[in-house]
């Protein structure tokens, strides 16, 4: 009986390694409030990422609320984004007062189409949120130039980029705010966590109060902020995962080359890739099936019957949730979102692995 295979698997240091890296914080008791594993890994980050401000926080979600809080918008204001995401995305914006505006989605990498963007810009308008889907890097410079054209902000769901670049110039670095997550699923991780990489020092001063009650010291707080730290033994999870990032990729990387092998060039089988000048991070394998000799959904349930368990990533698209108010019309995503299945990808599986659940295929 071969075991099961599942989408994902957190990498982890070994335990040896993790304890040793935990042992300070039973003689300085400093377990939160930025101590030093959580400035440590906030600098570490900022050479990584591109950006000279990474302000750390306890999950990416919080991470995202607080990027998009940080700016301040009107009660009201449209975000322009895509519904081809995990909930979290338009759940942050539509917790923080504003109304997502959902755009299509560009077919051969799934990231958020610049060309469409602009239509839906109205005078309410106050941000773009796109997501680097997959860790698929958006077209920026397009996006910023329509950013730019009308005044709007740019903040990037850069939570399945990490390690990623643009012709050399890491993700963290474009748009005014990325944020990215580090929770066990993803492909760096911090157990649970995230960041947001921004390059204003003013801003990083309003990420700070956001995540701390909005508290400056002990008499003094200058906004209606939450909580939202990283701790330390988060921070030493990431400091541990940072040293092994490389080999994470390159494992992964091996992998999805070999899925790439025996998939491309058949017919009824899409692979999107990322953009010509990526330095990918392999964090998901993303396939559609469309005139496959099998649905996607038969696809799914036949690899689950073999304990193969891959995952629907992104179905059904956020615009379609109770609470979100309908008559977006994107096409594009819509048909992705029906044929498209994420298939088992991490570190922890081997070649042989992926030659079975093709032969499943
Ligand atoms: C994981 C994820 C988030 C949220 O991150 P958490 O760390 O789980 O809170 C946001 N957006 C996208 C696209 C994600 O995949």
């Amino acid at each position: 009986m071969k075991g099961n295979i599942y989408v994902t698997q957190p990498s982890m240091p070994s335990y040896e390694e993790y304890c040793e890296a935990i042992r300070p914080l039973w003689e300085s008791r400093w377990l939160t409030n930025m101590g030093d594993m959580h400035n440590e890994l906030e600098t570490r980050l900022c050479g990584i990422l591109g950006s000279p401000q990474t302000v750390l926080f306890t999950n990416g979600h919080l991470a995202l609320e607080a990027a998009i809080q940080a700016f301040g918008f009107p009660r009201g204001g449209e975000v322009i984004t895509t519904p081809f995401t995990f909930a979290s995305t338009t759940n942050a914006i539509i917790r923080s007062g504003l109304v997502p505006v959902f755009c299509d989605i560009l077919a051969d990498d799934c990231t958020l189409d610049p060309g469409k963007v602009e239509a839906l810009v109205t005078e309410r308008t106050v941000a773009i949120l796109p997501v680097h889907v997959y860790g698929h890097i958006c077209d920026v410079e397009a996006l910023g130039e329509i950013a730019r054209r009308h005044s709007l902000k740019l903040i990037f769901d850069a939570a399945h980029a990490f390690g990623t670049s643009l012709n050399g110039t890491p993700v963290g670095a474009f748009g005014d705010a990325s944020m990215f997550s580090f929770h066990a699923t993803k492909v760096f991780n911090t157990i649970e966590g995230g960041a947001v990489c921004v390059r204003d020092e003013s801003l990083r001063r309003r990420l700070d109060d956001l995540k701390n009650f909005g508290i400056r010291d002990a008499e003094t707080v200058v906004c209606a902020g939450g909580n939202a730290k990283m701790n330390e033994f988060q921070a030493a999870m990431g400091l541990c995962n940072l040293r092994h990032f490389e080999q994470e990729r390159s494992r992964r990387a091996a992998l999805v080359m070999a899925y790439r092998e025996r998939l491309t060039g058949l017919d009824g089988i899409t692979l999107p890739l990322p953009r010509k000048g990526t330095e990918a991070n392999y964090s998901y394998m993303p396939v559609i099936f469309d005139g496959w000799k099998r649905s996607r959904d038969e696809v799914a349930a036949r690899l689950a019957g073999e304990g193969i368990f891959a995952r629907k990533y992104f179905h059904p698209l956020t615009s379609s949730y109770p609470f979100c108010s309908g008559g977006a019309v994107t096409p594009v995503a819509q048909h992705i979102s029906e044929n498209i299945l994420t298939l088992p990808l991490h570190s922890g599986l081997g070649v042989e692995d992926v030659e079975r659940i093709c032969e499943v295929l």
